[in-house]
């Protein structure tokens, strides 16, 4: 769906412009969220970026970095101010309003227009225009495509074509998951043509990697990484006493469950994180497997068919119990994926 004259209308003048995204903004988030805000800002609009939480540092480098808010008790006053003069809300790479936490009510309240620019399945029904496309390989693709659509490729510099490739560049894990189209490609090449280098992009994301960040996966895979050929599964938990003990950082984590998928003859992986408030789950599958509709029925989640997430109230213990009486349900489906 793709209000794009209602948008076309909605920025026809210069407007006060809030860009939020997800919880533990990925690169996708990140980088289209700046990416729109470049181009905001050539269009004379006021625009501020805030993320409900902190990212990692190999993101740090996207232009318009240093002007990013991330929302903490100490920025709530001036976020909330920034919130309630806004004319319009950009809601990047999330459809469902509690990816955005303490923020939710906030935005939710808000007297501002809202628009979401998302490609994950079912949005929710809070903003009043949407340029969504679960086809789409990452939100950064869909910034692109709309900023062309309103006639405006020309627009696209370095800077924002260096944050709209990164997210593009992740969320397809370098241009080689199935959602990898012509299309994406095409907004790729039309990237790479405004002259942006694509080798220091790749390396500033991945080989940026801390030692701590290395040596806790080395403890992970050693120590954590459970397989169940049984069930063609693999999962790794991790304890709150774990995440200390290696001084991990926020988004150390993202990737591990990777590694669980890699393992000959896996076809589903999950991973359990102790955060303190909350266990959070990332799934992650092959092939026809669901793991958004495991993650639907089971814990609280959503997301994509290869890539989900969730979360449960419960201990550790007691969330893996529960990972381990759901896999029965699905071993049929698990056994027949390839
Ligand atoms: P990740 O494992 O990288 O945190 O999340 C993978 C995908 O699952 C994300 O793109 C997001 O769509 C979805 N996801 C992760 N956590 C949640 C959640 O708690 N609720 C919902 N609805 N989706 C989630
Ligand atoms: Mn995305």
């Amino acid at each position: 769906m793709q209000d794009i004259e209602a948008i076309r209308d909605l920025v026809q003048k210069p407007q006060t412009i809030f860009i939020t995204t997800h919880q533990n903004p990925d690169a996708d988030a990140l980088g289209s969220s700046l990416g729109l805000a470049g181009y905001l800002k050539k269009k004379g609009h006021r625009v501020t970026v805030v993320t409900p939480t902190d990212y990692p540092d190999n993101l740090k480098w996207m232009s318009g970095n240093d002007e990013v808010i991330a929302f903490e008790e100490k920025s709530r006053v001036a976020v909330t101010r920034l919130i309630a003069e806004a004319d319009v809300i950009f809601c990047l790479d999330f459809s469902a309003l509690s990816r955005i936490r303490d923020m939710e009510p906030l935005v939710r309240q808000a007297r501002a227009r809202k628009v979401i620019i998302d490609h994950h399945l079912e949005p929710e029904g809070f903003a009043d225009f949407m340029y969504w496309d679960s086809k789409a390989a990452a939100t950064a693709e869909l910034i692109y495509r709309l900023i062309d659509q309103l006639g405006d490729a020309d627009l696209v510099d370095i800077p924002m074509a260096e944050c709209l490739y990164a997210g593009i560049m992740t969320d397809t894990g370098s241009f080689r998951h199935a959602s990898t189209t012509g299309d994406v490609h095409r907004v790729a090449a039309a990237l790479l043509d405004t002259g942006i280098e694509v080798n220091p992009i790749h390396r500033r994301i991945y080989d940026n990697v801390s030692i701590d960040k290395l040596r806790f996966l080395g403890y992970i895979l050693n120590e954590k990484l459970v397989v169940l050929p049984q069930y063609k599964a693999a999962y790794i938990t991790i304890t709150a006493d774990e995440l200390k003990r290696f001084r991990s950082k926020a988004g150390d984590t993202e990737g591990m469950v990777n590694y669980a998928l890699s393992v000959e003859g896996v076809v589903m992986a999950a991973i359990l994180i102790d955060r303190g408030d909350e266990i959070k789950m990332s799934l992650r599958s092959v092939g026809d497997f669901s793991v958004r509709e495991l993650a639907c029925r089971h814990f609280e989640g959503g997301g994509h068919k290869n890539a989900s997430g969730g979360r449960t109230k419960m201990t550790l213990k007691e969330t893996e119990a529960k990972l381990l009486e759901v896999l029965p349900l699905y071993q049929e489906q698990l056994l027949e994926t390839v």
